[in-house]
């Protein structure tokens, strides 16, 4: 589990395993020849995703950010990204139960950020997984996976917010929001219109949970988005904005999806290109 010290909090990397990915699907319009260099690819096409979440401990709140993709998946599912399910096992091996959570925060509410928010008791009823904790997720995301389009209704499990948002244990946030001194929320829109990063700082260090703006480092470069997102030009806009910022002031970036790499600083390469450089 890797950890590091930012300012006063302590952050660590929480991860729920790994799953395959289609790797057209997960390099978008970049061809095979440029991506593979990056990515190692299988027979089927498939590389390998991480489902990385970030414990941050401030002193006084332990805070989680994202939850990978949980336990609840069905059959279906499980036959194209199966289910590793290994994030309570993970933090329980951390010394973190799941009562010690006070904050979880979901940066966007698609199945593979958000699974662990809720599970299953003995009797089939939905219970949240972190039982203590005031969760928080995009209001605008909550509102589209309502009625989400053909093309992406499949990436939201309404089990995973909606019994949460029906209790008033998830509070819905318009962006921009500070949660915990030092934990903040800053709206990215590409992947989805409504995503949000989380901003983490402490004595003027300053990290981000990126999450699927940047999925891996991989995707780094500008025009290196995700098949997946809804809106892609957008998400060359919200990562010029991002790196605009994060570049110059070396923000710590967190990947969610990275398998190797949970986080690094990036940097500018040239005129166009970026580097990951490992911490
Ligand atoms: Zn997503």
């Amino acid at each position: 589990m890797p950890s590091l010290t930012l300012g006063d909090f302590e952050l660590s990397i929480f991860s729920d395993g790994t799953y395959p990915l289609d790797g057209g699907a997960f390099f978008g319009v970049v061809p095979k020849i440029m991506w593979s260099r990056k990515a190692a690819a299988d027979e089927k096409n498939y590389v390998t995703a991480g489902l990385n979440s970030l414990l941050i401990r401030t002193g006084k709140q332990t805070v989680l950010v994202e939850t990978g993709m949980g336990n609840k998946l069905s059959e279906r599912m499980v036959k194209f990204y199966g289910q590793p399910a290994q994030l309570l096992s993970n933090l329980t091996a951390g010394g973190i139960a799941p009562e010690d959570i006070d904050i979880v925060i979901n940066t966007h509410l698609h199945f593979d950020h958000c699974g662990w928010n809720t599970i299953r008791d003995k009797d089939g009823k939905i219970v949240p997984t972190f039982p203590r904790a005031k969760y928080y997720a995009p209001e605008g995301e909550w509102q589209y996976a309502r009625h989400p389009s053909e093309r992406d209704a499949i990436s939201y499990i309404s089990d995973n917010y909606d019994p949460l948002v029906q209790s008033g244990q998830m509070t819905l946030l318009n962006g921009g929001e500070e949660i915990v001194p030092g934990i903040s929320v800053k709206t990215f829109p590409g992947h989805t219109a409504h995503m949000q990063a989380v901003i983490v700082e402490s004595a003027s260090r300053t990290a981000c949970y990126i999450s699927d703006l940047i999925p891996t480092t991989a995707h780094i470069d500008l025009t290196w988005g995700m098949s997946f997102d809804l809106f892609p030009l957008q998400t060359i806009e919200s990562k010029k904005l991002y790196y605009a910022k994060a570049v110059p002031e070396q923000w710590l970036t967190v990947f969610t999806h990275d398998a190797n790499l949970p986080w690094a600083y990036v940097e500018k390469d040239g005129p166009h290109k970026m580097v990951a450089r490992k911490v």
